[in-house]
């Protein structure tokens, strides 16, 4: 069998860093990084002949676990039926349907393949319907690579310590606000000087790019209150959490949830990963008054070749369909469980450290239990240095984390005793590691 090392080797002459997505270059852990051929449950196996209990995920998709029985057999039934149509499908009001079940907010959805294209549209619709020019975004979230959202965008720029991305215009850059996260007060005053004229505020339902930052209470809310005040559209992206952290997304936990105290209900929502079940697809949805601007009933232009296409539908119908409340309670659980021993081993050791929090969604931050990571300048500050030997030492004992210490770990229903036990057991050396960095 070709090794990772070879494969990477040989990558690296056909693709720019020899990867089709930044991260997955192992860039700020160093060493090589793994080629993946097999995923299954809780597991990855490598090229090397190794397996690792995953605590990526796919980045989020593999809610139920890899592989999971329901969503192949959806998708070898509409491989059946052909890959691809150029024609609506049953499937689409399908998957739509599930989705405006779970998220009331949601009265009409467009399918995309993409993340960046569902909030690419969605900055788009925004500025259609309102005729306003201005984006406000908040620095450490990262939305996908657009244009005009990649300014201290989290995510791979963090991880490569970029400021945002060569090639985006200085007139695009200048159409984005950026405002540190947590911070109703620089919202107010962003729209005191510029109200007339912003469009939408766009902001991760809980940032998990710039590592997992739980919003203050109120912060969602506020953000809903002072777009309406004022004209402008909230747009929540849920790409990340939707479908992921509950049955609602974050939203669901928060602004739609009957126990809240303040309801609230973004005029946008974006959603990606879960939703396709692994294949590509995404989704805008929200207000039928604002949606219905899309193309063909509105002005706003949108459209995908492969947009709705039925295999992703049946992965994603499939995927919904078997992400019941147990499934959920089953990866809050785990998450808890794992948060807790994290915590332990880390605190055994004396690494200083923060345990950072959304719904089962967490990371760790090393050398900010002071007041944990609100937003991206106390990302920014922690002691980055102590992921890599951490990571290693985890990847060394059979358990694959995120390869960044800026994105969240993911959990699965598949994660069951065994996978959690291997991943128990590897925490004390890699505490150590981390604690000797
Ligand atoms: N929004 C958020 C919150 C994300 O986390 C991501 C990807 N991690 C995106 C948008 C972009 O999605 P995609 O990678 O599918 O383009």
């Amino acid at each position: 069998m070709t090794s990772s090392q070879e494969l990477f080797d040989r990558a690296k002459t056909l693709m720019p860093g020899g990867v089709n997505s930044p991260v997955r270059a192992f860039g700020s852990v160093g060493g090589t990084p793994r080629f993946m051929v097999n995923a299954k449950g809780a597991y990855l196996s490598d090229a090397d002949g190794r397996d690792y209990v995953d605590l990526v995920c796919s980045w989020g998709p593999a809610l139920l676990g890899h592989a999971h029985p329901d969503v192949l057999a959806a998708v070898h039934a509409a491989v059946d039926h052909g890959l691809s149509f150029g024609a609506s499908t049953p499937a689409e009001s399908e998957l739509a349907a599930l989705v405006q079940g779970r998220v009331s907010g949601v009265e009409r959805l467009r399918m995309v393949s993409t993340g960046t294209e569902a909030t690419m549209t969605a900055v788009r619709l925004a500025r259609g319907f309102t005729g306003r020019d201005l984006i406000i975004k908040f620095a450490g979230c990262y939305h996908g690579h657009l244009d005009s959202l990649l300014a201290a965008a989290g995510s791979g720029l963090a991880t490569l310590a970029l400021p945002g991305s060569a090639g985006v215009t200085a007139a695009t850059a200048a159409e984005t606000l950026v405002l540190p996260y947590n911070d109703l007060a620089a919202v107010e005053a962003a729209f005191a000087a510029h109200g007339d004229r912003i469009a939408a505020v766009i902001t991760e339902a809980a940032p998990a790019n710039m590592g997992v930052v739980t919003p203050g209470d109120g912060f969602n809310a506020g953000l809903s209150r002072i777009t309406s005040e004022h004209g402008a559209l909230l747009i929540l992206d849920e790409v990340l959490t939707g479908f992921r952290v509950g049955a609602a997304g974050y939203w669901g936990l928060t602004g739609g949830s009957a126990v809240g105290t303040e309801r609230w209900t973004p005029d946008l929502f974006t959603f990606g990963k879960v939703i396709g079940g692994g294949l590509p697809t995404a989704a805008l949805g929200g207000r039928a008054e604002v949606m219905d601007y899309l193309a063909p009933l509105g002005p706003v232009y949108q459209a995908g070749t492969l947009s709705g296409n039925p295999v992703a539908m049946a992965a994603g119908v499939a995927t919904l369909t078997a992400a019941t409340a147990s499934v959920y309670a089953a990866v809050d659980a785990r998450s808890l469980e794992l948060s807790t021993a994290l915590t332990g081993a880390l605190s055994a050791e004396g690494v200083d450290h923060s345990v950072q929090r959304a719904g089962s969604l967490f990371s760790v931050a090393f050398g900010t239990s002071a007041h944990g990571v609100q937003n991206y300048d106390d990302a920014q500050a922690q002691e980055v240095f102590r992921y890599a030997p951490f990571f290693h030492s985890m990847l060394d004992s059979g358990v694959y984390l995120p390869p960044s210490v800026f994105e969240a770990w993911f959990l699965s229903a598949a994660h069951d005793d065994a996978a959690m036990n291997r991943i128990f057991d590897a925490l004390p050396a890699a505490a150590k590691a981390a604690a000797s960095a």
